[in-house]
């Protein structure tokens, strides 16, 4: 490497999302220097590349933006309950240029390697320009759910159409009118852009492995008086929510959902259902915890298909039944099971007629070929350790993290690892991340990363690293509490079961956001204790 023309920063941090910008404002802060290298040709992660018709938050626009200033909080106004990609794309421009960030940021850049120098403890950050740039941190803000899962299906290069990953869509806005179009997967993704292609498109076949459990968002417009009460007690409720166990402050539960007479447990069901969201996973204390409670409420959803789909053999097509409901990530739609009474939409069991081939016209089940215009995968994520593992990142003795968490992602908080010194990972597995309300998450980890950077300076150290007895003890932890759950018990993107080859472990903690964070605060104030400070 050209050790001698290479830049310094104090701090490289690897993606502009939401976690990205609030670490180098953060950063700033410290008044320490730093620069963001970002691949995409703006600001936003998640929401700069997912901009399928219909993409939306299923955690509350109100509550999925960031705390940490006052002032930004209070110039922006959030128009619905659950805001559309567009509008999260717009707010996190909103915070790139009023905290004027963009000049720390390099976009179009993509971060190909890290080397830990053991002799003078700092990172050499290569990019795909071939760009060496060295800093004392490295700061990976590159985001849970950031490199998309394409299936190997025979023949994609020989087909004539247009086709799309939902994960890597156009910045384009596209029209659907007119054209037959095939949607392969049926998880949020699929579930949110199905019903808007239905709108647009002459024909919509969807090609469905696994049906998903799925709520309605009862999504609506806020009225000014609504939010500027909202903002009234805004950080009240945010400290409230980061208490909880998935981070919303509005969200109560009914103890056990064996407690109560059936008639009394739909109706409970039934107001969930009706006040829309994923709140309706906390409808009872132990849906994810007593098999029989989960039935319970995966029997209540499956009643509600039938109640929506009017063909009875279709409606049981939907039904899930190979996982317990939350599990995988419940959905949260508008008019998903409704779409399927539109006579132009058809459903494939591809269970029941698997996918053969991409053909030059379509797609060929074991059964029949589809003639398809455009073809929308909308399957899913190398999830919380893929876009890591993709970067040639090495530490002590140039061990490569791709090999160390080959079989396990073992780390400390899920924020640091061992033999990787000076190196944080935001929300990363082993952390609440995907379990939560992920700003608030991402926010909580941000802080804690800045405080220990300053308190590491502070102490006239330069290198900070987390002991192999800590990081063992911590994945110990992460994976007793998971197995009080029912979480390891279905395959799952948390799990990484979706990923041919991966390593099945159940990655996110599942113990709340609330306990995890006495488990930060305490580390800190005991002097970072689990870590060595050199
Ligand atoms: P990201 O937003 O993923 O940003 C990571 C950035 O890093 C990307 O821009 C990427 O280009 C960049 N990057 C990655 N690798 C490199 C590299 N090697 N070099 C340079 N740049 C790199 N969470 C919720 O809590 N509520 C929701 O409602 C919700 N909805 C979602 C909807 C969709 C469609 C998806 C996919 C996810 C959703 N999530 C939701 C999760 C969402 O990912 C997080 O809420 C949040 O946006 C993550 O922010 P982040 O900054 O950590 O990561
Ligand atoms: P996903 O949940 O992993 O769903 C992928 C879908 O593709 C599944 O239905 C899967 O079927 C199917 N699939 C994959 N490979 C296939 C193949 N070879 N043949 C047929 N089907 C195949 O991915 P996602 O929908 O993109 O969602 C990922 C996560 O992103 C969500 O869980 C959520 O956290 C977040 N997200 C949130 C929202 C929101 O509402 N705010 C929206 C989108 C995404 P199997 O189940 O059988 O594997």
């Amino acid at each position: 490497m050209r050790e001698t023309e290479d830049e310094f920063k104090d701090v490289i941090i690897i993606g502009a999302g939401f976690a990205g910008l609030c670490m180098l404002h953060r950063v700033r802060q410290l008044n320490l220097s730093a620069r963001v290298f970002e691949r995409a040709t703006n600001v936003g992660g998640t929401w700069y590349w997912n901009s399928y018709p219909g993409a939306r938050c299923d955690v509350e626009s109100l509550d999925y933006q960031f705390a940490f200033s006052d002032a930004l909080q209070r110039g922006w106004r959030w128009k619905e309950r659950f805001a559309e990609q567009k509008e999260i794309l717009a707010y996190l421009n909103y915070v790139a240029d009023s905290l004027d960030l963009r000049n720390d940021i390099q976009f179009k850049t993509s971060v190909e390697k890290a080397v830990f120098c053991e002799d003078r403890k700092i990172w050499q950050i290569v990019t795909d320009s071939g760009e060496t740039t060295n800093a004392n941190y490295l700061i990976s803000a590159v985001g849970c759910l950031s490199t998309p899962s394409m299936p190997e299906l025979p023949g994609l290069s020989s087909y004539a159409g247009r086709w799309y990953h939902t994960g890597n869509w156009p910045q384009q806005d596209m029209d659907f009118s007119g054209l037959n179009v095939g949607v392969i997967g049926t998880g949020s993704s699929g579930i949110q852009i199905i019903p808007e292609l239905a709108k647009q498109a002459q024909s919509v076949t969807v090609f469905q492995r696994s049906p998903n459990f799925s709520v309605p968002a009862n999504n609506h417009q806020h009225t000014k008086t609504f939010t500027d009460e909202y903002y009234d007690k805004f950080l009240a409720k945010r400290e409230q929510a980061s208490r909880t166990i998935y981070g919303n402050a509005s969200w109560s539960s009914y103890p056990s959902a064996l407690d109560v007479t059936d008639r009394r447990r739909s109706e409970i069901y039934e107001e969930y259902w009706n006040k829309g969201g994923a709140g309706f996973m906390v409808s009872f204390a132990d849906v994810l915890t007593n098999p029989k409670s989960n039935e319970f409420a995966a029997d209540f959803i499956r009643g509600k298909i039938d109640s929506i789909v009017t063909d009875k053999a279709l409606a049981k097509i939907l039904h899930p039944t190979d996982h317990a409901v939350g599990t995988k990530r419940i959905c949260v739609d508008t008019n998903y099971y409704e779409t399927f009474n539109k006579k132009h939409v058809t459903l494939v069991d591809v269970r029941q007629c698997p996918i053969q081939s991409i053909t030059k016209t379509g797609l060929l089940t074991r059964e029949n070929s589809y003639d398809l215009d455009v073809m929308i995968f909308a399957t899913g994520f190398d999830a919380m350790t893929g876009t890591l593992m993709r970067i040639d990142i090495r530490g002590i003795g140039g061990m490569q993290l791709s090999k160390k968490w080959a079989k396990s992602p073992n780390n400390f908080l899920g924020l640091s690892v061992a033999g990787f010194p000076n190196f944080f990972v935001i929300t990363g597995p082993g952390s609440p991340s995907v379990l939560s309300n992920m700003v608030l998450s991402i926010e909580q980890h941000v802080e804690w990363i800045a405080r220990c950077i300053s308190d590491v300076g502070r102490q006239g150290a330069k290198c900070i690293e987390v002991t192999e007895t800590a990081e063992k003890e911590w994945v110990a932890h992460v994976n007793e509490i998971a197995q009080q759950t029912l979480f390891p018990q279905n395959d799952s993107w948390y799990l990484g079961s979706n990923i041919v080859g991966k390593a099945r472990v159940f990655m996110p903690y599942v113990g709340g956001i609330g306990q995890y964070r006495e488990h930060c605060e305490k580390v800190a104030k005991d002097g970072y204790t689990g870590f060595k400070i050199s």
